[in-house]
């Protein structure tokens, strides 16, 4: 069972998400990843194992930003390791899921048919692709990230960020659960 987590905020996030992580540690992982959003781009830092590979990571090479999406894996489909860990990108969208796509492997099929090339064995990927194929043909984030949910079967909890948006995150749930706050301020 994994943890997955957001934060829109006003100060440098990353240690905050790694923070947040730990606060889910308990419900067991595989591998950990954090990724931010900045004007030009998206930074990502993932790792194997436990928590403190991330920090470790994320020591030698730091990231920076106010905007991030954190993940622990639990395992469904493919192997616990780096490059399946997530989050998970395509193009300039990032994301992290909690649960399973159903019919993920209709989507990528249809998706690779249009040219889209998938780096890891996950379900997961297949939310990254399909938002980024929708952005591609002219939608913007929310309406591609709208679009490309209504496809999806299964129970899943996702958080997305963009990049050059670092003002935006995107979440959405159905069947798992999702809590939303707002710090202060932020
Ligand atoms: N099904 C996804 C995967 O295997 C997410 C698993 C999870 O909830 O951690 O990567």
């Amino acid at each position: 069972m994994c943890g997955i987590l957001a934060i829109a905020g006003k100060a440098q996030v990353a240690g905050r998400l790694v923070d947040g992580l730990k606060r889910l540690e308990y419900r067991g992982y595989d591998s950990a990843g954090i990724a931010v959003a900045w004007d030009e781009g998206i930074e990502r830092r993932r790792a194997k194992g436990k928590i403190h590979n991330l920090q470790a990571r994320l020591h030698e090479e730091p990231v920076e930003g106010f905007t991030g999406i954190a993940h622990t894996r639990w395992a469904t489909h493919g192997a616990p390791n780096e490059i399946n860990a997530h989050p998970h990108m395509a193009d300039g969208v990032a994301v992290v899921h909690n649960g399973i796509i159903e019919n993920y492997r209709e989507l990528r099929e249809g998706l690779e048919a249009k040219g889209r090339v998938f780096e890891s064995e996950t379900d997961t990927e297949v939310i990254a692709q399909l938002v980024a194929q929708y952005m591609a043909d002219g939608m913007d984030e929310v309406a591609a990230f709208g679009e490309a949910l209504s496809k999806f079967t299964g129970a899943f909890a996702i958080a997305a960020i963009f990049a050059g948006k670092p003002d935006l995150v995107i979440g959405a749930r159905k069947g798992s659960p999702l809590v939303l706050g707002y710090g202060e301020g932020e």
